[in-house]
Order: C-alpha cells, then sequence, then structure tokens
C-alpha cells in the first residue's frame, strides 16, 4: 500500500486506478480470502456487562456462510432485500456479509426505528425479510419469506439455533460489479430518509478510504463508534477495516466519554473513529494520565470537526483528528490523510481517483477561494447507482459543466490555493446577508474559539434591512452566565477572528440545539423557527 505524502499526493492522484473487477462478492472476495489464514482476528465485540467475544475471520466465514444458507432455505435469494434491524451485535456483521454472499441486499437500519419507519422502508425497498433483536419483533409485519430475531420468538426463527442447522459451506454468488448489492436510508437530515442504492462495486471501492484516510493494516485495531445503520458504520466498521484485513473492535454499550477513554486504554485501539459531536465532549476530559500510546489516528466525519477540537484532540490525546467528508450517496470522497499536513477546520483533499469542483449556479467552475455548489466528477465508482425508485430525483444530482458530468453533493464549499477544501455548509444553510454569502460552519468555528462556547450553531434569521442576518445559537460552557456583557464579548471576538460582517449579529443562549439520529445539528429547524416556522 502506498501511503500519501504531501508531495506524492499529486502523483498518486494521477497515477491512480480504481481497478474494480468485472464481479466481486465481498464475502468471496475478502472475508472468505482472509480466512485462509487461520489465526486471523476479525471482530472483538463487549457490551457493558463486561461480556466479550473474540471471533476471527474462519468463524466469520463459516457463520456467514450458515446465515446465507438460512436465508436460502426459506426462498430468499439474489437481488431480494433484506432488513437488518440490529443493535451492536456480532450478528450485525454475520448478518449483512451472509446476505452479500446470498447476492441479496441488506438494508441496515438503526433500532430506533419505530413500526411507522419499517413500514415505510418495506413498502419502499419491496423487502421480504427481516433481522432483529426479539425486543424489536413487534415492529415488524408478517407479510415476509424469512423473519430472523436474535432471541426467541414465536413466528421467528432464532438467530444463532438458525444457524446451527446450517451447513458452514456456501458457494457465494459471483456478482456484476454494478449489481444492487446494498440499501442504505439516509440520515433525513433535510426530509424523508431517501433509499440509496449501491452495487458490488461500491463494496469493493470503500476500501480505498480505508487504504489512503484511515491508513488501516493488517495489525490495526479499529474502532467506529457510529451506528450500525449509517452507511458510515457500512464502511468504517465493516467494509473499510475487513477489507484490509485488520481487527474490528465492536462495542455495545452507550456513549460515555469516561468509558470512549477506558476501552481505547484497555485494548489498545490503534485507529479511532468518532462523530464530532462525541469528540466534542472527549476534548474535555483530562486524559494525562492514561495511556493511548497505541492511538496513532483518530477520525471524525459527517460533521464538521471545529479546528479547535481537532486541536485540543491532538493535545489531549497525542493522536492526530483527521475530518473525512462523504455522504450516503457517494460515501468517503474528501479526506485528510495521515503523511499531510492538517489544516484544521478543512475536510482535506479529494480520495485518489476522485475529482472535486466548486460550481456556481450556471454551471461554471469557480476558482479558488470563491465559495459554491461541491461536486464530483462522474463517473466515480464510489457514487451509488442511484436513489431507489426515483430516477428524477437521482437525474437531478448530474449537471454538466465544461463538457464534464457532475454530482451535485447538495452541499456548499470552496477549495484554497492548496486545493485543501473548506465546508460551507448544506446549500440551504447558506446565509445570504446584505449580498454577502455567509457558511455557517465559518462563524461557528470562531464561535467555538471562545473559551466560553461549549457547542453553537449559525444560522438565519430574518433582517428588515439586510434581509438575513447570523444569528447564534450557543451553549455556554458549565457554570458561565449568559448576560448581554457576554453577547458583546462574544460578537467582538467573533469579529477579531472572521471578515467582520459574519459576525452573529443576534445571539441566543440555550441549552441544548436539535440534532438528528446521528447526532448532526439540525440548522434547518433552527433557521424555520427563526422564520416563524
Ligand atoms: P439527508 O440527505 O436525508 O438529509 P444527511 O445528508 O444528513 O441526510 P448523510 O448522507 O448521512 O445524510 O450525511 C451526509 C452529509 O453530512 C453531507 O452531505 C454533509 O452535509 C454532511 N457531512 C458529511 N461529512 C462532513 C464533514 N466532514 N464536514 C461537514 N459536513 C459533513
Ligand atoms: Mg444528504
Amino acid at each position: 500500500m502506498q501511503r500519501l505524502t504531501m508531495n506524492r499526493y499529486a502523483e498518486t492522484h494521477q497515477e491512480f486506478g480504481w481497478g474494480v473487477p468485472d464481479t466481486f462478492n465481498f464475502g468471496a472476495d475478502v472475508v472468505d480470502v482472509w480466512a485462509q489464514d487461520p489465526e486471523r482476528k476479525a471482530l472483538i465485540w463487549l457490551n457493558e456487562e463486561g461480556d466479550e467475544k473474540h471471533f476471527s475471520y474462519q468463524d466469520i466465514k463459516h457463520l456467514t456462510n450458515q446465515f446465507a444458507n438460512m436465508l436460502a432455505a426459506q426462498g430468499v435469494g439474489r437481488g431480494d432485500k433484506v432488513i437488518i434491524m440490529l443493535p451492536r451485535l456480532p450478528q450485525w456483521q454475520i448478518a449483512m456479509v451472509g446476505c452479500n454472499k446470498l447476492g441479496a441486499v441488506p438494508i441496515p437500519c438503526v433500532t430506533m426505528l419505530t413500526e411507522k419507519d419499517i413500514r415505510y422502508r418495506v413498502e419502499h425497498s419491496g423487502a421480504v425479510a427481516a433481522v432483529t433483536t426479539a425486543e424489536h419483533t413487534h415492529k415488524f409485519g408478517d407479510d415476509f419469506k424469512a423473519r430472523v430475531s436474535v432471541g426467541a420468538r414465536e413466528g421467528w426463527i432464532e438467530f444463532e439455533e438458525g444457524l446451527a442447522q446450517q451447513s458452514n459451506h456456501f458457494e457465494p454468488v459471483r456478482l456484476s460489479a454494478d449489481d444492487p448489492a446494498i440499501l442504505f436510508y439516509t440520515s433525513g437530515s433535510t426530509g424523508l430518509p431517501k433509499g440509496v442504492l449501491h452495487s458490488a462495486r461500491g463494496l469493493f471501492t470503500w476500501r480505498v478510504s480505508a487504504w489512503y484516510w484511515l491508513s488501516l493494516t493488517e495489525n490495526d485495531l479499529m474502532w467506529c463508534t457510529a451506528d450500525t445503520g449509517w452507511s458510515k458504520a457500512g464502511t468504517s466498521i465493516l467494509y473499510g477495516p475487513w477489507s484490509c484485513g485488520c481487527t474490528v473492535l465492536f462495542f455495545e454499550g452507550g456513549f460515555d466519554p469516561e468509558k470512549r477513554i477506558d476501552l481505547l486504554e484497555k485494548y489498545g485501539v490503534s485507529v479511532f473513529c468518532a462523530a464530532a459531536t462525541e469528540l466534542r465532549k472527549l476534548v474535555q476530559l483530562d486524559v494525562s494520565d492514561r495511556d493511548l500510546s497505541q492511538l496513532r489516528l483518530t477520525v471524525s466525519a459527517g460533521e464538521s470537526v471545529n479546528p479547535e477540537v481537532v486541536r485540543a484532540w491532538r493535545d489531549s490525546s497525542g493522536s492526530d483528528l483527521l475530518d473525512g467528508y462523504g455522504q450516503t450517496e457517494t460515501l468517503m470522497t474528501i479526506v485528510n490523510y495521515p503523511s499531510m499536513p492538517v489544516k484544521p477546520g478543512s475536510m482535506g483533499k479529494p480520495l485518489p481517483g476522485t475529482d472535486a469542483a466548486i460550481l456556481n449556479e450556471t454551471g461554471n467552475i469557480l476558482p479558488a477561494g470563491e465559495p459554491g455548489s461541491l461536486a464530483i466528477k462522474a463517473d466515480n465508482p464510489q457514487i451509488m447507482l442511484g436513489y431507489l425508485g426515483d430516477a428524477e430525483r437521482t437525474a437531478s444530482c448530474y449537471v454538466e459543466a465544461e463538457g464534464q458530468r457532475w454530482f451535485l453533493t447538495g452541499d456548499n464549499a470552496y477549495i484554497d490555493a492548496d486545493g485543501y477544501i473548506f465546508y460551507e455548509g448544506r446549500d440551504d444553510d447558506v446565509i445570504n446577508s446584505a449580498g454577502y454569502r455567509i457558511g455557517p460552519v465559518e462563524v461557528e468555528n470562531a464561535l467555538m474559539e471562545h473559551p466560553s462556547v461549549q457547542e453553537c450553531a449559525a444560522v438565519a434569521s430574518p433582517d428588515i434591512e439586510r434581509g438575513e442576518v447570523v444569528k447564534a445559537f450557543i451553549i455556554l460552557k458549565e457554570k458561565v452566565q449568559g448576560n448581554e456583557v457576554l453577547v458583546k464579548d462574544i460578537q467582538n471576538f467573533t469579529k477579531q477572528l472572521t471578515a467582520p460582517y459574519k459576525y452573529p449579529r443576534k445571539v441566543e443562549f440555550v441549552k441544548e440545539l436539535p440534532k438528528t439520529a446521528t447526532g448532526k445539528i439540525q440548522r434547518k429547524l433552527l433557521k424555520q423557527q427563526e422564520f416563524g416556522g
């Protein structure tokens, strides 16, 4: 594997070929290959009670074969959709890869889905099988070819028992690179969740961000804390790390900052992936008496990590914090690299094999420094097949610009003179004040540097004179009192860090910020509130 350095970035980018094979099955071509080494460990699972289970790649090979046989015996086959709604249990990886072997299309879902959410997904996708825990079976109807439950339930096949009845030999289906292979529903930050369909080539290409961003080797222990239902879990818990043959730590418990540090220390995690919202809490802990010497890299994706957090985590943990940008539709496309200088606040540079540009409204590529729509050059093998059952919406993601087809991410960004990309916010979050475009993230990054600010969101608020002004919603650090003097102080402080026209003319201190299930701040809701619903 060629690690990236600043000097080699351009060359690597140029020389890079995706090497997508004609046919691919993640089960056969990745898991079963690592399984040839019987000693290679795939998974360490643990829960809050202190239970712990270890699985080799060979164990996973056999268990996924049994899983594929079990679904096949119920009439589930190639192309069939399977809802997999499991918490962080090893059955999740077994069911996901078992489906891959069968050529079925797994739909990973978070367990907090309600009966209505599940019905929407089942009807939308035409799912014919479901896998969940006994505690959630009541949310499912009975119109499935196969229903598998971890823990016994009337009318459901018990997971372990079902597996025990099956042979551990299975001949994985050869999928063509463009055959459907996984279906994710988006976080729904901006509306109804969309069904994002990826093909076998998608599963193949996710190794590239694992090589260059996570820089994983066979000797790593990787821990990603994402929930199993999101695309980030797909890339950073399952397909990325296992493509590299490393071991994955999988912790069933909830978010407790101290416990995170305990596990990083106890297991000697070498690569850690956590959401920005978790990292904002982790940097507040004093970890000076902890041994985090094994931790060589921390990454974050899904939301901006404020430069303040990047610096604080590096100082406290000793490991670099590399932000990466991805979407359910494209997976990881713009990332920071371990051997390239980090510009705190930047999402990094495009992955080898990926070209990004900033487009204006008339479809022209903008020069360095100018903000606009972030687009990825098509055809990039990481880009989704499309939104399931919505060809129109899929088509609307593409535009022509300067003789090329581009995929529009729906996000705003700019590229600096060195090629580093800075996120500004979703298209709808950009604030338009007296003719100036203001990206909320830049304001938030400045606010976060203020010693009294714990967390914040900047959104547009109506203003007669300027059309819109910047309003900051701020959670103050513990024991800090919000008052007029502090408002003025924060405003003056921000004016010094960003262009003065960007400072928040309105400030409101709050105890909480609205967030999605994945922990992303919902600026859209705050903005709606400002504009009277
Ligand atoms: P929906 O599309 O249903 O509204 P969503 O866009 O939140 O939900 P995801 O695909 O999980 O669903 O999230 C992708 C989005 O998250 C990106 O389009 C971008 O707005 C944001 N994002 C991802 N990574 C980063 C990052 N490193 N920095 C800033 N924002 C990021
Ligand atoms: Mg989105």
